[in-house]
């Protein structure tokens, strides 16, 4: 009976050390995307080559978020290119850059008729990377559709053209936290590793759009 009086105690006291476990720290962060491989690609527009689907992986990432804690997600990137995204994000949370979530587009928040959508990922501040999808605008496909882009805190960080911004809650300020500037030091990064941020092109500004092409595209 003893016995088992101190076991109870013990299974109290132990229980209660592990669900008083604070979450939103480094060690045990908020998780906002644990999505399955098949969850990933579920939806993906069936023009997708089986080749391009093949090459993408599902990089789990930790980050800093605007509400001071600390959470994890995943981006989907092409294979070549997780080890330039592991490096900036790991920049990223050493330097507390919030960013809002990193959720596959293919998540059910941003479905529409089924389909991925990214105008719902950019209206929630999402940050993504591969989705099989023209530019915006039309015409050619985006290098998001080679797992070659990656879209950062989309309403800090808008795509600007004349008077279209989008999304539509976006707003550029480079003073608000988690905007990026040419001197940012997550864009230095991403320069550094070979890529192109589409908040320095000339005819329209995506400042949320850093890129890597196979070849180069410009816009
Ligand atoms: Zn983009």
């Amino acid at each position: 009976m003893k016995n088992l009086i101190l076991l109870l105690v013990l299974f109290c006291f132990f229980s209660g050390f592990v669900f008083a476990q604070e979450t939103g720290t480094l060690k045990h962060p908020i998780i906002d995307s644990k999505m399955s491989k098949k969850e990933v690609f579920d939806g993906l527009d069936p023009k997708c080559p089986e080749e391009i689907r093949k090459r993408q992986k599902i990089v789990k990432l930790k980050y800093y978020s605007f509400d001071g804690k600390f959470h994890q997600g995943q981006l989907v990137i092409d294979k070549d290119l997780v080890k330039d995204i592991k490096k900036v994000f790991k920049l990223a949370l050493e330097i507390k850059f919030p960013i809002q979530t990193i959720i596959p587009v293919s998540h059910p928040n941003f479905r529409k008729n089924e389909r991925w959508d990214d105008d719902l990922s950019m209206i929630a501040n999402n940050t993504s990377g591969f989705n099989y999808r023209e530019k915006t605008g039309g015409g050619s496909l985006s290098n998001h559709a080679y797992g070659r882009a990656v879209d950062i805190n989309t309403v800090q960080n808008p795509y600007v053209k004349g008077t279209l911004i989008l999304p539509p809650n976006g707003k550029y300020q480079p003073d608000t936290p988690g905007t990026l500037t040419a001197d940012h030091p997550i864009t230095k990064k991403f320069i550094e590793l070979g890529w192109d941020w589409g908040g320095s092109w000339t005819r329209l500004q995506d400042y949320q759009h850093f890129e890597k092409p196979l070849k180069k595209s410009g816009e």
